[in-house]
C-alpha cells in the first residue's frame, strides 16, 4: 500500500543551458516533461500534481496533458528561479484542499527517466512517519576536487559526498515554510532538501537510480533517447502514435429458409432461417473480423479469406482466430470489442452473457472487454425483414 500523495512537477525553468527548449524535446512521440508527469501518474497514491510552467506557456502544456489523468492536474504558472516554482506548486495544493500533513513530491520535469519504482521508494521514506524530507542520492564514480583559480587545492572525500536526484518529499507545511525561511534569510536555494536541511528538517536518503537523469546538455539527448526507448512499451504510447488503434468493420446477409442460424460463434437451433453466404455466414464475427483487421492496417477479411482459399462453409469462429493469429505475428493483440447486431431473430439479449463469453474465448481476451448488443431496427428496412446485419469495433494495442 503507497500513502496518498501529491505531486509538484517543476516545468518552468527556461533552458538557457541547452540552446532550445529541452522540456519539449520530443522522446518516442513524447515531450520530456509528459514522461515525468506520466510516470507520476500512473503511481499508486498520487491524488494531485501541479505542473509549474512559464506563465506564457500555460495553454500550451494544458493542451498537451495526457487524455486519462488530466482531472488531477494543474497547470499553474512557475517563476523565475526553482523555488518560486516550487511555492506556486504548493499554494496551487493548498488551494485544491490539500493541508500541511499532505506528503508532496517535488519532480524536475528535466528527468523523464524517472520510474514508478523510484516514486514508490521516496513515497513509501517520506510516509514512514515523523517530520521528514526524503531525497534521492547515487554515488559519486568521478573523484572531486576544489579548485580555485585553475588549479586543485584540496581533496574532496567521495565517501562524504552523494549527487541528490528528484522527485524529492516532504510534508506541504515542511517544505513552505522551508523555503520561505531560506528566502527570509536570503539563503539560495538549489534543491528542495537543501532548504529543508537548512531548516532543521531531518533529510533522509534513499537510493536514486543511476539512469534518473537530469537533462542539462545536449549531449544528453543521445543517450537519454536509448534509456526511455525500453520504457516506450511499459508506460504504452500516447494518441496518434503507434501504441494502440481502432478498426471499425460491417457485415450483412441475406436471411434463407433452412440454413442454419450461426450468429455471434454460436448456433441457434430454433431458428427457421439462416444467413447464406460461402461461409457459415455468421455477419457478427464476419464484421468483428474486419474491424481487427483493420486496426492493423491489415486490409480486410475477403483480402486473407476469399472465396476461392476458404472451403464452403466455412466455421467464422475458426476465420477469427486465423485473424487473431495474423494480428499476433504482426505484433498486435486485441484490447476490446464492441458489436452491435441489427437482426429480427433471434434475441440477442437472451444469449448475451453466452455471446461474451464465446468471443472473449476466441480472442483471448476477457469477456470483460466483450461488449454485444442486438437491434431490431424496428421490422425496418434490409435487416428488419431480410437479413443480417452487424457492425464491430475493436481497439488493438502492440504486443511488444
Ligand atoms: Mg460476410
Amino acid at each position: 500500500m503507497t500513502a496518498p500523495f501529491a505531486a509538484i512537477l517543476v516545468a518552468a525553468g527556461s533552458s538557457r543551458r541547452m540552446g532550445d527548449d529541452k522540456l519539449w524535446t520530443d522522446f518516442w512521440g513524447r515531450p520530456t516533461w509528459r514522461w515525468g508527469l506520466d510516470v507520476l501518474l500512473a503511481s499508486p497514491g498520487l491524488v494531485k500534481v501541479a505542473i509549474t510552467v512559464p506563465a506564457d506557456a500555460i495553454e500550451r502544456f494544458r493542451e498537451a496533458l495526457p487524455p486519462t489523468g488530466a482531472e488531477r492536474c494543474l497547470v499553474v504558472a512557475g517563476g523565475e528561479v526553482r523555488a518560486d516554482s516550487v511555492i506556486a506548486g504548493i499554494w496551487a495544493l493548498t488551494r485544491a484542499g490539500h493541508d500541511d500533513e499532505t506528503l508532496v513530491l517535488v519532480h524536475d520535469a528535466a528527468r523523464p527517466a524517472v520510474t514508478p519504482e523510484l516514486v514508490a521508494l521516496v513515497v513509501n521514506a517520506v510516509a514512514a512517519g515523523g517530520e521528514r524530507a526524503v531525497v534521492p542520492v547515487i554515488p559519486l564514480v568521478d573523484s572531486l576536487k576544489r579548485v580555485r583559480g585553475g588549479r586543485v587545492v584540496a581533496p574532496v572525500e567521495r565517501e562524504d559526498v552523494v549527487a541528490a536526484q528528484t522527485p524529492q518529499a516532504a510534508p506541504l507545511g515542511a517544505l513552505r515554510a522551508a523555503i520561505e525561511e531560506a528566502h527570509a534569510w536570503g539563503r539560495p536555494i538549489t534543491d528542495d532538501a537543501g532548504a529543508l536541511a537548512a531548516a532543521g528538517v531531518p533529510v533522509h536518503t534513499v537510493p536514486g537510480d543511476p539512469g534518473n537523469r537530469k537533462l542539462t546538455l545536449s549531449g544528453d539527448l543521445a543517450p537519454m533517447r536509448a534509456v526511455l526507448a525500453e520504457r516506450v512499451v511499459a508506460l504504452g504510447a500516447p494518441h496518434g502514435v503507434d501504441g494502440g488503434r481502432v478498426g471499425i468493420g460491417f457485415d450483412a446477409h441475406r436471411l434463407m429458409e433452412g440454413r442454419p442460424m450461426r450468429l455471434g460463434g454460436l448456433t441457434w437451433n430454433d431458428e427457421p432461417r439462416g444467413p447464406l453466404g460461402h461461409s457459415d455466414g455468421d455477419a457478427a464475427l464476419h464484421a468483428l473480423t474486419d474491424a481487427l483487421l483493420s486496426a492493423a492496417r491489415l486490409r480486410d477479411i475477403g483480402a486473407h479469406f476469399s472465396a476461392g482459399t476458404t472451403p464452403e462453409g466455412a466455421d467464422s469462429a475458426q476465420l477469427l482466430e486465423r485473424a487473431v493469429s495474423l494480428l499476433a505475428e504482426h505484433g498486435w493483440r486485441p484490447l476490446n470489442v464492441d458489436l452491435v447486431v441489427a437482426v429480427a431473430r433471434p434475441v440477442i439479449a437472451e444469449r448475451r452473457d453466452e455471446l461474451a463469453a464465446r468471443i472473449a474465448d476466441l480472442l483471448a481476451i476477457s469477456a470483460t472487454a466483450v461488449s454485444i448488443k442486438g437491434t431490431t431496427s424496428d421490422g425496418l428496412g434490409f435487416a428488419g425483414q431480410e437479413g443480417v446485419a452487424a457492425w464491430a469495433v475493436a481497439a488493438v494495442e502492440r504486443t511488444a
